[in-house]
């Protein structure tokens, strides 16, 4: 299927699958694999296997091309890099695209070169996504990537400080525990680069979220006008021990206005 081809399908379903709270309006790029894969796109081979550098799964024409596509039809556009060289490429991409209707995001962000942190931060309307669950320290991504990027790796504490817009979820139904965002919170604050403020962990899975979603406007704050979409916790999680902030429990759900969860 041409990109073209792919865009116009894409304008159907987006018209089919409309309703109230669900919005096919995303296109996703996947620039490469998993770095537990080997499969990060990476500029300096793995540790491990000094002849692989990763695999591209959609080169840098390719994903211009569709992006820019997807955008000019009012579409967001989300990009799938993991590896220094796949953000590289993502980065490239939509730099590109300039100023669009939809938004901008790199998803997973686990590897960054240094002149990208500043690519981004300087850009400024590039939403960095990830699940910061991901960002806990572990023998076999030391032993894959080598010392020097094992610490570097996931660079949510940086992109924040730097005002970057980092947003947070889950990506996988597969692995219950990412649906937890207190302990999203808590893994972002004791295991990525730098700490970064409890504040922008709590916007990253509220506000920010939202205006990556182009939702902001209906939800990701509690505000006169918005739906009142809000969750009653067991403690201040802005207050409470770093370690207690796992513990976290949810009393009561509302969604727009209505308890849908507790008692
Ligand atoms: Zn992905």
């Amino acid at each position: 299927m041409s990109a073209e081809d792919a865009v116009s399908y894409m304008k159907v379903l987006r018209e089919k699958y409309r309703t109230k709270h669900v919005c096919c309006d995303t296109l996703k790029l996947i620039a490469d694999g998993t770095v537990e894969e080997h499969t990060a796109l990476l500029f300096s081979a793995y540790a491990d296997e000094p002849d692989n550098y990763g695999s591209e799964l959609l080169g840098e024409e390719d994903m211009a091309r569709a992006a820019s596509l997807a955008a000019k039809e009012g579409f967001s556009v989300h990009i799938h890099a993991i590896g220094d060289k796949a953000v590289n490429r993502a980065l490239t991409v939509l730099v590109g695209l300039g100023s669009i209707s939809g938004t901008k995001t790199i998803a997973h962000n686990q590897l960054y070169s240094k002149d990208d942190k500043q690519r981004i931060a300087a850009n400024g309307d590039i939403f960095f996504q990830t699940t910061p669950h991901w960002a806990k320290r572990d023998a076999f991504t030391l032993q894959s990537i080598g010392q020097e990027r094992y610490e570097a790796q996931f660079p949510i504490g940086t992109m924040m400080k730097r005002q970057v817009p980092v947003t947070f979820g889950s990506d996988s139904c597969l692995e219950e525990r990412t649906a937890n965002a207190f302990l999203g919170m808590y893994e972002a604050i004791v295991s990525g680069d730098t700490a970064p403020d409890r504040e922008s962990c709590l916007l990253a899975y509220t506000l920010r979220g939202a205006r990556q979603l182009k939702a902001d406007g209906v939800t990701g704050s509690i505000c006169e006008g918005k739906s009142a979409d809000f969750v009653v916790l067991d403690r201040d999680v802005m207050q409470c021990a770093p370690e207690e902030m796992k513990e976290t429990t949810v009393l009561r759900t509302y969604f727009e206005g209505e308890m849908v969860y507790g008692e």
